[in-house]
């Protein structure tokens, strides 16, 4: 037996996945990355989903160590399997380096490691910039000297949106772990990212120069946001697992006032290779009750209310109506198809995620403008695999959650571009995401021409229920 037996329990999402399996779990937790960071809400997703995943080893270098006592015990607090310190320099033998801030001070971390003798090992680095981020993994020194002379200093570090350090975090652990596991294709050129125009491209390395003009070009549009709109703003997520913790956390973090979350589940150990809401003291507790706790010790100020019971065709109507926005934050088919036709009759904008193994996708609904769920998948029966059977590296819901949370704040704001009409697929093992367009079916039972669904459905007698 390679893994103890908690450890079975713990990882199974991920031993189950024929890439990684117990062996490749084993790897994981001997392996040590070395995480840089300006400060430790910049460095926190990425800390928390490398320590879900079981990276064994985990050292930090902080600017501003303030909170760091927090994230120590929140990722141990998650899995007692990792060790975690801070370093004030990298002699911790780590197999892997991720820098992730601005471009000031990422040129600046790595001329430091240089400047101390450190040799040159694998890195990630992640360099944002407003809603803007690109990220690139250097298996060779040369490549790695070539790209901070691409980090201009003169250029001006705009704000970057909360989010932008939790989603690069999470794609930084993901990019970590394959790296770690000599798995899927590691990214030689460069992704650049913007989740404010919900646009992904992947530049060639002889492009690098190219792609840094377009991600330090000012983005007028982004600037003019209505925070105040956040506090007032009311979401409700619908599961507290997965894709629910990533979400909850985001938000809470950009200062939404008011969130609802509903799952009528316990906290177990298995989840926690990915609910980064939730601990091992929770074990047993509901999950509802346990991300409030979670929450409101991110944002004092935020009022959560939890509904501990499944959603059905009975208490939906009840639940959403007081809300601004749903999430759908599920691991079952029937709820998708439920929530879907909820929003459409109570007019509520809908972000829709799934997530599978290294895969996910993410659209957004907005009832009577564009498309809805029933419009790309009209057969409640269509086969979507549970995780339970088919497995899911913890950071791909991070990654998808944090897009979720990206949307719901545009939405809230009203600015921006967002997955209407659209929808994002992301291949965690190639790291391809792809944004595609989508119609509304005129033919849709729901919200086509002439809809055959004019109330509320029973989905669990339709759909196939899965384990989950
Ligand atoms: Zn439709």
């Amino acid at each position: 037996m390679i893994l103890l037996k908690e450890q079975i329990d713990r990882y199974v999402r991920q031993t189950i996945i024929p890439e990684i399996g117990e062996a490749g779990q084993k790897k994981l937790l001997e392996s040590s990355v070395f995480v840089c960071g300006e400060n430790v809400r910049e460095i926190s997703a990425l800390t928390m989903y490398l320590a879900a995943m079981g990276i064994g080893n985990i050292c930090c270098s902080l600017k501003d160590i303030r909170g760091y006592d927090d994230l120590f015990s929140n990722s141990i607090g998650l899995n007692s399997d990792v060790k975690i310190r801070l370093a004030h320099d990298d002699r911790s033998e780590a197999h892997i380096r991720v820098f992730l801030g601005t471009g000031t001070f990422v040129k600046k971390a790595v001329k430091a490691c240089r400047d101390t003798g450190l040799k040159f090992i694998p890195s990630i680095i992640s360099v944002t910039n407003q809603w803007r981020a690109v990220l690139k993994t250097f298996t060779d020194c040369r490549s790695l000297t070539n790209f901070m002379e691409t980090l201009n200093s003169d250029k001006k570090d705009n704000f970057s949106v909360s989010f932008m350090s939790d989603m690069s975090g999470a794609l930084c652990s993901m990019e970590a772990v394959k790296l770690c596991l000599n798995m899927g294709k590691t990214n030689d050129g460069l992704l650049l990212y913007d989740l404010f125009n919900m646009e992904f491209a992947a530049y060639e390395s002889n492009e690098i120069e190219k792609a840094m003009e377009y991600f330090y070009r000012a983005d007028e549009k982004s600037d003019n946001e209505t925070f105040g709109k956040l506090s007032e703003a009311k979401v409700l997520i619908v599961g507290a697992g997965g894709l629910g913790s990533p979400v909850a956390l985001a938000l809470a973090t950009a200062g939404v006032g008011t969130l609802g979350v509903v799952d009528s589940d316990c906290v177990k150990a298995s989840n926690l290779n990915r609910q980064v809401l939730h601990a091992i003291s929770r074990i047993g507790m509901p999950k509802a009750e346990s991300a409030k706790i979670s929450l409101e010790k991110i944002n004092p100020q935020i009022t959560v209310n939890t509904y501990g019971e499944y959603l059905s065709r009975e208490n939906v109507a009840d639940i959403i109506e007081t809300y601004d926005l749903v999430i759908s934050a599920v691991d079952n088919i029937q709820t998708r198809y439920l929530l879907n036709d909820a929003c459409y009759f109570m007019n509520k904008p809908l972000i829709e995620a799934g997530v599978l193994r290294f895969d996910g996708t993410a659209t957004t609904i907005i009832p009577h403008e564009g498309h809805c769920y029933q419009c790309i998948y009209p057969n409640v029966n269509s086969g979507v695999m549970s995780c339970a059977k088919a497995g899911i590296l913890g950071a791909v819901p991070g990654i998808i959650g944090f897009v979720q949370a990206a949307e719901a704040y545009k939405v809230i704001v009203g600015a921006g571009t967002t997955l209407k009409n659209k929808i994002l697929l992301y291949d965690g093992l190639e790291m391809e995401f792809d944004v595609i367009n989508i119609e509304k079916n005129p033919e849709c039972p729901l919200c086509g021409k002439n809809p055959t669904i004019k109330e509320l459905q029973d989905y669990t007698v339709t759909c196939e229920i899965d384990e989950v």
